[in-house]
């Protein structure tokens, strides 16, 4: 079964970083027909809140990712006892007792000796003596994981064949003083109970994973396939903050972006095929391939968003919008006559406004309209109105191009640009043009 996680940390909002490893990993699910469960890493207690994690399962479930099951740390520490004893035993963990002075001051000789600052396994050497007398000042120890000094190698499913050398690394700390789990040894738990097969993350996690698969194999487990993705930058390659809020998905979302715009965007960002604007993730999933990724860096632009935005838009039908649009008496004709001039699906209130009213006229030559009033033909106002009428109305007065067609919009609609007059006139009906073309404010 390919089972995929997306672990998130309830410490803050999602943002467009966050949001693009969830759907690399649900659409890879889908892909292979397997599925993606929602990990909550929430072992920080001080900085993970229930309202982040409400607020993270919303902005997923505003993308459409869904999950197979919901899972929290904070729910797993028995587990994570149980692994710290496997590991114990197995002599594959050790105590040590330096303060964070000590091993600064050890790090900063290394640096000054130009050596690599890689923890000196001093702890190996305590005897029992020493670790009693620690104890005894009421030093707590933290406990590191040790590492095999050979060289770990994986294929990973987009930067090919990975290798790092063990020896080049520090032992990891796996659990704090106060006997807290750090980071490492719940993921890695959790991945094994939770039958993870495939484990695509950030590029920021590649020196992790190398201790990762020591610990998969220290605890007798298979090792997942790996896979790490280029971060995302700024548009002028800058490293993009979790901090600046327009990348958090509430924001844009507040700003109307569209899921499906920001999903078309972030599925292909980074990778060698082209941006394509698609209505539905089923629509991402085909044309989906996790090798297409490239190894650099992408860069996120807000600007290129909005235009996809735009064009989503422009494309959508009033099927894909009805239940959003919140309009009362808005319909299918209404829904074309303006999706082409939205940059926002909010902007469809202001569109609505022009054509129901109240509405104030910009009327410069109140002669010219009233001519034009006169001419509006009779019967039911069509989309063909708008032809017949501009071409009677250029026979008797003469106006032409511009001057024909300017007046008459902003005397209908109160601005110089918008959709186009011929489907905004049956919308608007006659009552209101005739009051409108007369300078009123209907
Ligand atoms: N909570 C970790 C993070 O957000 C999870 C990394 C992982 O996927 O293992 O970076």
């Amino acid at each position: 079964m390919t089972r995929l996680r997306f672990a998130p940390s309830p410490t803050g909002f999602l943002h467009v970083g966050n949001a693009r490893l969830a759907l690399i990993n649900w659409l890879t699910a889908r892909k292979e027909g397997g599925e993606m469960i929602l990990r909550l890493d929430d072992t920080d207690e001080e900085r993970s809140t229930v309202e982040f994690a409400e607020a993270i399962q919303e902005d997923l479930k505003w993308l459409g990712l869904d999950w197979s099951e919901l899972k929290k740390q904070s729910d797993r520490s028995d587990a994570y006892t149980a692994a710290f004893e496997t590991l114990k035993t197995a002599g594959r963990i050790y105590p040590c007792y330096e303060t964070g002075e000590e091993l600064d001051y050890k790090r900063k000789r290394q640096l000054a000796r130009k050596l690599p600052p890689i923890y000196d396994r001093a702890a190996l050497n305590l005897t029992e003596e020493d670790k009693a007398k620690f104890e005894a000042e009421g030093r707590k120890p933290h406990w590191r994981f040790k590492l095999e000094q050979v060289v770990i190698r994986w294929e990973d499913m987009v930067r090919g064949t990975v290798e790092v050398d063990g020896a080049s690394m520090s032992d990891p700390v796996l659990i704090r003083s106060d006997g807290r789990p750090l980071y490492h040894m719940p993921s890695v738990v959790d991945d094994i109970d939770f039958e993870i097969s495939h484990v695509i993350r950030g590029e920021d996690h590649v020196s992790n994973t190398a201790l990762h698969i020591q610990i998969f194999e220290a605890l007798g487990a298979r090792v997942p396939t790996f896979g790490h993705i280029p971060l995302l930058t700024g548009p002028g390659g800058e490293p993009l903050s979790k901090r600046e809020g327009s990348q958090s998905l509430r924001e844009m979302r507040e700003n109307g972006i569209e899921a499906m715009a920001l999903n078309s965007l972030l599925a292909r960002l980074g990778t060698s095929d082209n941006v394509e604007i698609r209505h539905t993730l089923a629509d991402i999933v085909a044309g989906f391939d996790i090798t297409h990724f490239s190894r650099a860096a992408a860069k996120f632009d807000p600007a290129e968003l909005s235009n996809l935005n735009a064009k989503l838009l422009h494309e959508l039908e009033w099927t894909e919008v009805k239940d959003r649009i919140a309009i009362d008496g808005a319909d299918e004709a209404f829904w074309l006559a303006i999706r082409g001039n939205l940059t926002t699906l909010k902007d469809a209130k202001d569109w609505w406004q022009v054509v129901t009213g109240p509405m104030t006229p910009v009327v410069e030559d109140a002669d010219f309209l009233n001519t034009a009033a006169d001419l509006l033909p009779e019967g039911e106002i069509t989309t063909d109105s708008w032809k017949s009428w501009t071409t009677a109305i250029k026979e008797k007065t003469g106006a032409k191009g511009k001057a024909l067609f300017m007046p008459l919009r902003l005397a209908l609609t109160g601005r110089p640009h918008g959709p186009e007059m011929n489907n905004l006139l049956p919308l608007i009906g006659r009552e209101n043009i005739l009051a409108r073309l007369s300078g009123q404010t209907d």
